[in-house]
């Protein structure tokens, strides 16, 4: 499989503070891939990076072959990158349908026909579509998480990266993100994903990266990470 996302001596600083210490990893089209570790070890600030909300300092960092820098096209990584935020930045003044329609309609000037279809496809299914006019705050934590899910989806990405997915997600909720996780991987969508739980790692990812103290110190097949002793 292609390698979808490569990162070479990746290195972040804020101030003295290095918060990405020269990672190296490689991810191949597909994948689903759990980061683990310690709050602080700079799990977020890695897949910020990817998507270049963050902006690495030193190293190199491509996507399908292509380095990301300065000269990238940020709108064009973006919609190639989606990222789905810890809190869910959903846009509070705006109905669920919108918050999905917003950007296909600004960023890609898709007509708004088409990215109303596109955006009650997604939403269907991530199971949300009778909520379409709803706004944000009248929803609940698991239903705005598949509402970011959705908006995310809505720009076609190849690569999504999920912020602590089920953090403040009920079982069910959780079940569901996973069976939607899965269900990009089946469609050939790359997932990246910051957890802190186990078993959502355990029963979703197919490799797990651990990370501490900005650097990955230990990367492994889902099966063997969790069963080493
Ligand atoms: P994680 O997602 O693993 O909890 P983060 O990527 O959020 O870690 O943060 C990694 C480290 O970088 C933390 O110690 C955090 O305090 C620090 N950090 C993150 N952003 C900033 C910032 N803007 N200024 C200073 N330190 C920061
Ligand atoms: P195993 O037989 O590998 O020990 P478990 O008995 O822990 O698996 O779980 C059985 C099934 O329940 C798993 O295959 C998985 O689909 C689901 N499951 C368990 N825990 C979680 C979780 N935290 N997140 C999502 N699914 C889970």
């Amino acid at each position: 499989r292609p390698v979808a996302l490569q990162a070479r001596a990746l290195s972040r600083y804020h101030g003295d503070f290095t918060v990405l210490d020269g990672i190296d990893l490689e991810i191949r089209k597909g994948e689903k891939i759990a980061i683990l570790g310690p709050s602080g070890a700079g799990k977020s600030t890695l897949i910020r990076c990817f998507n270049r909300i963050e902006v690495h300092d030193s190293g190199t960092l491509s996507i399908n072959g292509q380095v990301i820098d300065r000269n990238t096209d940020l709108v064009k990584l973006r919609g190639m990158v989606g990222l789905v935020f810890q809190d869910y930045n959903l846009f509070p003044h705006l109905s669920v349908l919108d918050n999905c329609t917003l950007a296909p309609r600004i960023v890609r000037n898709a007509a708004p026909v088409d990215a109303r279809n596109l955006a009650l496809e997604f939403l269907e299914k991530v199971g949300i579509a009778e909520q379409a006019g709803k706004y944000p705050a009248q929803l609940s934590g698991g239903q705005q998480q598949r509402v970011a899910i959705a908006r995310a989806l809505c720009m076609q990405p190849e690569i999504m990266l999920f912020d602590e997915p089920t953090a403040a997600l009920d079982p069910e909720a959780i079940s569901d993100v996973k069976n939607i996780i899965n269900d990009l991987c089946a469609a050939g969508i790359t997932t990246v994903f910051v957890t802190h739980e186990m078993g959502f790692a355990r029963h979703v990812a197919d490799r797990v990266m651990f990370m501490d103290c900005g650097k990955i110190l230990e990367t492994a097949p889902a099966t063997s990470f969790f069963h080493s002793p």
